[in-house]
C-alpha cells in the first residue's frame, strides 16, 4: 500500500500539486495544481462530464455563480446548521473540532459528553476545556460598497457567503430549466465547480481542504419511483468509478449511513468509502434528499416548484437523488491506486500506473541521442504527428534514455517512443511500455 507521504512528495517533485501560497510559507487547507496535476484533474472532470452529461439523454449541464443571494443559505438551512462543534483549550487557546480529537462522539456532541471523554489537548497535553460552541463553516464576505468602518447595520446588508456546496446553484435553477428545456422526468442537472468550507482543522493533504471542486448531480424523480432511481445512480457510479476511473473494486466499500448520522433532509444515504493510504475515508456520497430543497425554495421564494407530467398531466414537486463527488478526493483515490513501487533489474523504481484515459501524457517522444541532428529532426516529426493525433504528448531529450524512462514512469506516461538510427532507414521506432518495461518495434504509421 502506498504511503500518503510518498504520494505528497511525488506530487510536489513532479509538479502535480503544491501547497497553496507556497512561496509565502503556505496557507492552511489550500493546494495548487501544477501542470501535471491540472491535466489529471481536468481529465477526471471531463470523463465525468462525458459519462454523465454528454452520453446521456436525461442529463443537462449548468454552471451557476459562486456568490448567491444569502436567502439561499437561509432556506437551505446552512445559516442555521452548517456548523461543526468547536472546542477551545483554556490553557493554550488552541481550537479544535471536538469530534475529531475525541473518540466515540459525533458532530452533535454536547459539552458534557465531550468532557466525559477526558480528552487531552493535542497541543499542550492539558485537560482544560471551554464549552462546545457551534462554528459555522461558511466563508463570509461582503458584496458591494461596504467599508471596514461602516456600522454593523450597514455592514450586515452586504453580507454574502462563498457557496458551501454547488447543489443550491442547481436547485435554484430548477424552475428556469423546467420552463425553458421542458425535460421529461426523471432528469438530472449536473454541475462542476468550487465550493468552500472553513474547516476548523484541514488535514490529510487534499482530502480535507477549505476550497474544493465538486461534481454534483441533482436527479429529479417522481416520488413514487425514488427507489429504482436511487439504484440507477448507484449502479452508474460504480461503473464510472471502476470502469472509467480505473479504481479497484476491492477498495470501494458502500456504507449505509444510519438515520442518526444522516443529514436532516435525507431519507437514505450511501457513502462510497475508499481505502486511502491513511485508511478508509469517504470518496463520494449518494443521498435521497426527498423534496426538502425544492419545498424550502418554494416556501422562501413564493414560487411554485411543481412539475407537470406531460403524459399524465399530473402535477407534483419532484424528489431528488443526489450523487456528489469531491474531485480532489477522487484525484487522490486515482493517484494512490496508481502509485506503485517495484524493482527492475535490481533497481527500485516508482511508477504511476494511471489508466491511459487519465495519464497527463499518452506518449513521450525522444531522440535516442540529443547531439545527432538527423535523429532530433526525425523525432520532432514523430512528436508533431502524435501531438496532432492525441494532443497530450510530451517531448524529452534530457539525460540518458534510462533517466527519461524513470521520469515518465513516475508521471504515469503509458508509452515512450524513441527514434534511433534504424528509424532513418525503416521508419520504425522503439515503443517502451511503462508497466512491463517491454520494448517493441512499431511502424510510425501504426502508432
Ligand atoms: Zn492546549
Amino acid at each position: 500500500m502506498a504511503k500518503l507521504d510518498n504520494i505528497v512528495s511525488l506530487c510536489k517533485r513532479r509538479g502535480f500539486i503544491f501547497p497553496g501560497s507556497d512561496v509565502y510559507g503556505g496557507f492552511a487547507g489550500t493546494w495548487d495544481f501544477g501542470p501535471l496535476g491540472v491535466s489529471l484533474k481536468k481529465k477526471i472532470m471531463d470523463e465525468w462530464w462525458k459519462f454523465f452529461v454528454e452520453d446521456r439523454e436525461d442529463m443537462y449541464g449548468i454552471d451557476a455563480a459562486i456568490l448567491m443571494n444569502p436567502k439561499t443559505w437561509e432556506a437551505s438551512g446552512h445559516t442555521a446548521t452548517f456548523a461543526d462543534p468547536l472546542v477551545e483549550c483554556k490553557e493554550c487557546k488552541s481550537r479544535f473540532r471536538a469530534d475529531k480529537i475525541a473518540d466515540g462522539i459525533n458532530e452533535s456532541v454536547t459539552t458534557e459528553e465531550f468532557l466525559a471523554t477526558h480528552t487531552k489537548c493535542p497541543v499542550c497535553g492539558k485537560e482544560s476545556w471551554g464549552p462546545i460552541r457551534k462554528f459555522n463553516m461558511m466563508f463570509m464576505t461582503h458584496v458591494g460598497a461596504v467599508l471596514p468602518d461602516d456600522d454593523q447595520e450597514v455592514a450586515k446588508k452586504g453580507v454574502a457567503y462563498l457557496r458551501p456546496e454547488t447543489a443550491q446553484g442547481i436547485f435554484t435553477n430548477y424552475k428556469n430549466i423546467v420552463d425553458t428545456i421542458y425535460p421529461n422526468i426523471p432528469f438530472g442537472l449536473a454541475q462542476q465547480g468550487k465550493a468552500f468550507r472553513n474547516e476548523i482543522s484541514p488535514r490529510d493533504f487534499i482530502l480535507r481542504d477549505r476550497e474544493c471542486t465538486q461534481m454534483e448531480i441533482e436527479y429529479f424523480v417522481d416520488p413514487a419511483t425514488w427507489e429504482e432511481n436511487f439504484e440507477l445512480m448507484r449502479t452508474l457510479h460504480h461503473e464510472f468509478l471502476e470502469d472509467v476511473m480505473g479504481l479497484p473494486k476491492s477498495k470501494i466499500h458502500e456504507l449505509e449511513v444510519p438515520a442518526e448520522d444522516r443529514a436532516h433532509y435525507s431519507k437514505r444515504t450511501i457513502d462510497f468509502m475508499f481505502d486511502y493510504p491513511n485508511g478508509e475515508e469517504e470518496l463520494m456520497g449518494l443521498a435521497y434528499r426527498t423534496d426538502f430543497d425544492l419545498m424550502n425554495i418554494e416556501k422562501a421564494s413564493g414560487k411554485s416548484m411543481a412539475y407537470r407530467d406531460k403524459t399524465t398531466n399530473e402535477t407534483f414537486v419532484p424528489h431528488v437523488i443526489e450523487p456528489s463527488i469531491g474531485v480532489e478526493r477522487l484525484f487522490l483515490a486515482v493517484l494512490s491506486s496508481a502509485y506503485t513501487e517495484d524493482e527492475i533489474d535490481g533497481e527500485k523504481r516508482t511508477i504511476l500506473k494511471l489508466p491511459e484515459n487519465l495519464a497527463p501524457f499518452r506518449f513521450c517522444v525522444s531522440p535516442l541521442l540529443k547531439n545527432k541532428p538527423e535523429l532530433v529532426e526525425k523525432a520532432h516529426e514523430v512528436y508533431d504527428k502524435l501531438r496532432k493525433k492525441y494532443g497530450n504528448v510530451t517531448w524529452d531529450d534530457s539525460g540518458n534514455i534510462g533517466k527519461r524512462y524513470r521520469k515518465q514512469d513516475e508521471i504515469g506516461t503509458p508509452s515512450c517512443v524513441v527514434v534511433d538510427f534504424d528509424t532513418m532507414s525503416d521508419d520504425t521506432v522503439t515503443v517502451r511500455d511503462r508497466d512491463t518495461t517491454k520494448q517493441t518495434r512499431v511502424k510510425i504509421n501504426d502508432l
